[in-house]
């Protein structure tokens, strides 16, 4: 038994906010009560949570963990241990593994993996076309029924309209959400970062915000044709959101996500840094304030890392040449605090991007509940901190916030009433 007392319950699921004690008794919250009120056994470990938020568990809904196949960057192992120390109980990865999660084998070895050298739970997504190079659609059915969560051809969008289409049929068919990384490839192709007035001025090759919002604007009106679940990956662009927002407004299942690093940096940051190097790449300032208005507003469902680990061989390259991608795990809490203490969001409503958002998205609930599982994530909203990658879980150290003071940050993750982190 663990008794975590006299922490703020944070849950955005039964809109509770208050000082309470959570008893767990193996995996499952068997009580919620006023402090001191409830029957833990004289032996139950007692967690000391004064001063703490207690919230569920938090999910990041898109992750690289790079195996099978790319080791050296990262493993499961790593990865979910980089995750549990962010706070998050649950991850979802991306099926652009070597070989790609495009059939339940796979599924299953990732599945395998997870629950032997896993920190935290792991949900995998499959690829939307086999190999995801976009001709013909992968095994979605098998992959479901082996445990994936969702599809999408991650790193690339969806190749065509026509595949598109389908894809979309079919999971709706599944009741499968289809995530999209919006990117209009003719517009896309050979920039390193977002057009605009910095990358002229840094002589760099950029895309438009366009390669991202055309991309959601077919897609978009593929769902009025198919009815499908439609979520919009690293969503960057201030007219990707407006689509989001009118499609919303039809009544259209249509979702999205923002990472930490696109509400927090922008193209002005870049500066020659491949630390900075990002797909989509970091975006303007007015997209940037976009994006934390509709992180408040309600447009935007999820905040997710894209933790897309690199080692230093591959990264510490000139701009040009480095791959795309950062570490988002250890950071993501601590940057979303920033906007809180700010005041441009509110609490309960991060706890909600967190947790409930990915939730709805994926079809799951994730609530704090007496017989409910005890995923929690105890976070501080005080704690100063520097984050110093060299210290991180992580295999890789791609991280342009390397450095950088916190205030708040995780206390204690716990999966299936087991503390796995505590800070
Ligand atoms: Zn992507």
């Amino acid at each position: 038994m663990l008794l975590i007392k006299n922490g703020r319950v944070l849950d955005p699921a039964s809109k509770l906010d208050a000082t309470r004690d959570i008893l767990v008794d193996g995996e499952i919250i068997s009580e919620i009560a006023d402090p001191g009120k409830t029957k833990a056994a004289r032996e139950a470990e007692i967690f000391d949570a004064a001063g703490l938020i207690i919230a569920p568990g938090f999910i990041d809904m898109h992750v690289h963990l790079r195996e099978p196949g790319q080791e050296s960057s990262e493993s499961i192992e790593t990865g979910t241990r980089a995750a549990a120390r962010g706070g998050f109980t649950a991850v979802c990865c991306m099926p652009n593994t070597k070989p790609v999660n495009d059939n339940a084998s796979v599924t299953r070895f990732i599945m395998d993996r997870a629950k032997s050298a896993g920190s935290v739970r792991v949900w995998p997504i499959g690829a939307a076309s086999i190999g995801s190079k976009g001709e013909n659609i992968a095994e979605i059915a098998a992959m479901q029924r082996a445990g994936i969560v969702a599809v999408s051809d991650d790193g690339n969008p969806i190749a065509t309209a026509k595949l598109a289409r389908q894809v979309m049929d079919y999971c709706r068919s599944l009741d499968l959400t289809v995530i999209e990384h919006a990117e209009d490839v003719s517009l896309a192709q050979g920039a390193v970062m977002r057009e605009g007035v910095t990358s002229t001025r840094l002589g760099l090759r950029g895309m438009p915000a366009a390669a991202e919002s055309v991309c959601v604007a077919r897609d978009v009106q593929l769902v009025e044709l198919t009815g499908a679940r439609l979520h919009i990956a690293h969503l960057s662009a201030r007219g990707s959101l407006e689509l989001v927002r009118w499609a919303k407004q039809r009544g259209l299942k249509v979702s999205c996500e923002v990472t930490p690093h696109h509400f927090t940096l922008i193209d002005e940051d870049v500066e020659y840094d491949s630390r900075f190097k990002m797909n989509p790449p970091l975006a303007g300032r007015e997209d940037r304030d976009a994006l934390i208005a509709g992180l408040a507003d309600g447009t935007v469902d999820a905040i997710a890392t894209d933790h897309a680990p690199h080692e230093p061989a591959l990264k510490d390259v000139e701009f040009d040449r480095a791959p795309f991608g950062i570490l988002g795990f250890e950071t993501a809490l601590g940057l979303a605090l920033e906007l809180v203490h700010s005041g441009r969001i509110a609490l309960m409503r991060m706890v909600e991007l967190f947790t409930m958002g990915p939730a709805r998205v994926l079809r799951m609930e994730r609530k704090i509940v007496a017989g409910g599982i005890a995923d929690l994530t105890i976070f501080s909203t005080e704690n100063e901190w520097t984050y110093n990658v060299k210290d991180s879980a992580s295999k890789s150290r791609n991280s342009p916030f390397d450095g950088r003071k916190f205030k708040g940050g995780p206390a204690a993750t716990i999966v299936g009433g087991r503390v796995i982190y505590k800070r």
